[in-house]
């Protein structure tokens, strides 16, 4: 089995105080690799590695054209170890393989975008209202940036994160989730290969609460970005606030997916579920509420039921597969305990509704579907991140806005309706980071994502969220010869 150290300044090295973790395969349940479990030493190491980085030698004298340049190629090698990175995250976190290779092949895309804006980012010079005055703005990194990820989409989390964050012309410590690290840390060994300079990029591992903990509170850390739950979303944020940080969410959701009788109902049942099957539910994403026009409630039901059950569970390595494992034990208990108040709360399951106990591993929950879901029951309300169906029914466009946006997320929504003044309608209406109109969990590098109310803060993707890895600087300079009349005022 082989143990992974930190990576650190450049060069992968075992943890200061010796301790070690395993990372367990969910598929076979069997440990299948070491990594260091972290402690606040080696928090510093990473820290004052990226710190010098920044300060001195070869990454903070390069021009931002030649960090782009070592970005691309970073992208190339990514591309060529597209394959590997996948097999690797498939084996960790138990999700097809046939999605992590999609994903990994698609991540260098982030690095291209934002190494060729690495050299776009521009100040500007004010038309400034005062005489003999030159006033201009220059954009800055905002200095050594943690990022925190969550087991999901291991590598993706880092394309979002990272691009940006380098492109910025800031060093990362990336703290990938102790379920799912060892993608992240061979990812690293190609910055070196892409001629990243050390300390630029570095990885630590272990548990949120020790290491994780110890870089939201590090005084050289500027910036946090994180994805991840709310509830551990809003401890980092309250944490964050003691040093200042800049900080960015990327929290939970309990996503609306709606479908109106005027719609295309094959396209619409495949959307509902890609949905909350895909993945096994395990998204921010999910359109885990499932909103029915009640004209078309009992007909479509059954149609997302019929497909829902001819999904094959089974190895996630295998291309036949559609849903995988649950990856964490804790998750796998969480979405059973949200099975059963479900029940409980008087929700009908109409499909699955238990563990499937004849697959290996013992972490594999069938494809759950219930109906009679009121907006109340804690089943539409709380995020399952599991494969976790409710079903509500609404009478119009008015009931569907209200049911909805009744929740305390924001991340994303869906609208199934071939009406475009519907479409328009209901996509301004919504209160979510993003909104799908007759498709679901369309991504890309070019587009912002990310959460309104408790599903974050701040955007990843997209031209402008190079700026959450910015300060802003204004610069005055007068060239006035004569001394200022009163120097008691402002001037
Ligand atoms: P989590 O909040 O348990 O952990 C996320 C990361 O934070 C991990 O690296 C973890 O080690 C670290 N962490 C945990 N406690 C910490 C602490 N006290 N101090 C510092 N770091 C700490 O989340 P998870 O279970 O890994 O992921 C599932 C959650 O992530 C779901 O709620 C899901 O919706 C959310 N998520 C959001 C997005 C998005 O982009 N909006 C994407 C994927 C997942």
């Amino acid at each position: 089995m082989k143990s992974y150290g930190h990576f650190i300044d450049g060069r992968y090295v075992d943890p200061i105080e010796g301790q070690w973790m395993d990372s367990v395969d969910p598929y076979s349940g069997q440990a299948w690799a070491r990594i260091s479990r972290g402690s606040a030493s080696d928090a510093d190491a990473a820290v004052a590695a990226a710190r010098r980085a920044m300060r001195s030698g070869a990454f903070a004298s390069m021009t931002a054209t030649q960090r782009g340049r070592m970005m691309q190629k970073f992208a190339d090698l990514v591309e060529q170890n597209a394959e590997r990175l996948a097999l690797i995250e498939t084996r960790d976190n138990g999700k097809l393989l046939a999605e992590t290779s999609a994903q990994v092949r698609y991540h260098p895309e982030w690095w291209r975008y934002f190494g060729g804006l690495a050299d776009k980012v521009e100040g500007a010079v004010m038309p400034i209202d005062k005489p003999e005055m030159m006033a201009f703005t220059r954009h800055e990194p905002v200095g050594v940036v943690a990022a925190l990820t969550a087991w999901n989409s291991p590598l993706l989390f880092v394309a979002w994160k990272c691009a940006a964050a380098i492109a910025a012309g800031c060093a990362v410590v990336v703290k990938p989730s102790e379920f799912a690290s060892v993608s992240t840390l061979e990812l690293a060994a190609l910055t070196q290969e892409a001629g990243f300079p050390d300390g630029v990029f570095n990885v630590v591992t272990g548990l949120g609460p020790e290491i994780g903990s110890a870089l939201i509170d590090h005084p050289d850390v500027a910036k946090i970005t994180f994805t991840g739950s709310d509830t551990t979303g809003a401890r980092i944020y309250a944490q964050a606030a003691r040093t200042m940080k800049r900080v960015s969410l990327e929290l939970g959701g309990k996503s609306p997916n709606i479908v109106f009788d005027d719609c295309d109902l094959d396209k619409a049942a495949s959307g509902a579920i890609s949905g909350i099957f895909a993945a096994t539910g395990q998204t921010c994403i999910a359109g885990s509420r499932l909103l029915v026009q009640n004209s078309i409630r009992e007909e479509f039901t059954q149609k997302v039921a019929a497909l829902g059950a001819s999904a094959k569970q089974g190895n996630p390595m295998s291309p036949d597969t559609h849903i995988g494992p649950v990856t964490t034990p804790p998750q796998y208990r969480k979405v059973l305990d949200y099975i059963d108040i479900a029940k409980a709360e008087g929700a009908r399951c109409i499909l699955g509704g238990k563990p499937a106990l004849d697959m290996p591993g013992g972490q594999f929950v069938e494809p759950t579907i219930f109906t009679d879901v009121t907006p109340g029951m804690r089943i539409a309300r709380e995020e399952v991140f599991g494969p976790v169906l409710s079903i509500i029914g609404f009478d119009d466009e008015a009931d569907a806005v209200r049911i909805g946006n009744d929740t305390i997320y924001g991340l994303a929504a869906g609208v199934w309706t071939r009406d475009i003044g519907r479409a328009m309608r209901m996509s301004s209406a919504l209160r979510a980071g993003t909104v799908w109109v007759n498709t679901y969990r369309a991504v890309s590098y070019m587009m912002p994502f990310g959460g309104m109310k408790h599903s974050g803060i701040g955007r990843e993707s997209g031209l402008a969220s190079i700026g959450e890895f910015l300060e802003t600087k204004s610069v005055w300079i007068s060239y006035a010869d004569n001394v200022p009349a009163n120097p008691f005022i402002m001037r």
